[in-house]
């Protein structure tokens, strides 16, 4: 059976310790499909399509890695494209508390839906899309910590709340 696993996160934007992750469950999987949950109530820095883009062009040397978006539950959409296994990072013990208690949810709505974790490389443990938003808002500059083909500059003229 194909072993796919949805890689679920907002990606406002896509940072390099995202990258790292999906590269290290790769040997794990046959397929990463990495999904920006779209949250209505949810104010994003950059719209869907910009995120979407950018992920496409991170992924396009990556075979096993697909590209996609949802709105509802992540344990749903992973249903619907057949992934039994849901990839979640794990920085710090607050994103440990956090996980938890979703990965047991998703474990009973998605009827058995596994979350695998990863432990974050030390040198990505302290990067997360907040910071690299506060950086970008506050004119400074993120490129240490996103991938190259992620380029932010007009973010800062264009404002910091956009759907
Ligand atoms: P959310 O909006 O659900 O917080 P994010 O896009 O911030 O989603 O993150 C998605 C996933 O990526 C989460 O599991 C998070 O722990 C993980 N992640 C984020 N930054 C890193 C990092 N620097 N190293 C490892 N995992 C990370």
């Amino acid at each position: 059976m194909t072993k796919i696993a949805v890689f679920p996160g907002s990606f406002d934007p896509i940072t390099i310790g995202h990258v790292d992750l999906v590269k290290r469950s790769l040997p794990l999987f046959d397929k990463v499909v990495v999904a920006i949950g779209v949250n209505n109530q949810k104010n994003y820095l950059f719209n869907l399509e910009e995120r979407l883009q950018w992920l496409h062009e991170v992924f396009q040397e990556e075979p096993k890695v697909e590209v996609g978006h949802f709105t509802g539950l992540t344990a749903h959409y992973a249903q619907q494209i057949g992934a039994r296994y849901l990839l979640r990072g794990l920085r710090n013990s607050s994103d440990f508390d956090y996980e938890k208690t979703i990965s047991q949810l998703n474990n009973i709505v998605g009827e058995g839906l596994e979350t695998i974790f990863l432990i974050s490389q030390p040198a990505y443990s302290h990067i997360s899309s907040t910071i690299v938003r506060e950086i970008i808002k506050g004119s400074g500059d993120a490129s240490p910590f996103l991938p190259e083909q992620v380029k932010v500059g007009g973010a800062v003229e264009r404002g910091e709340s956009r759907v």
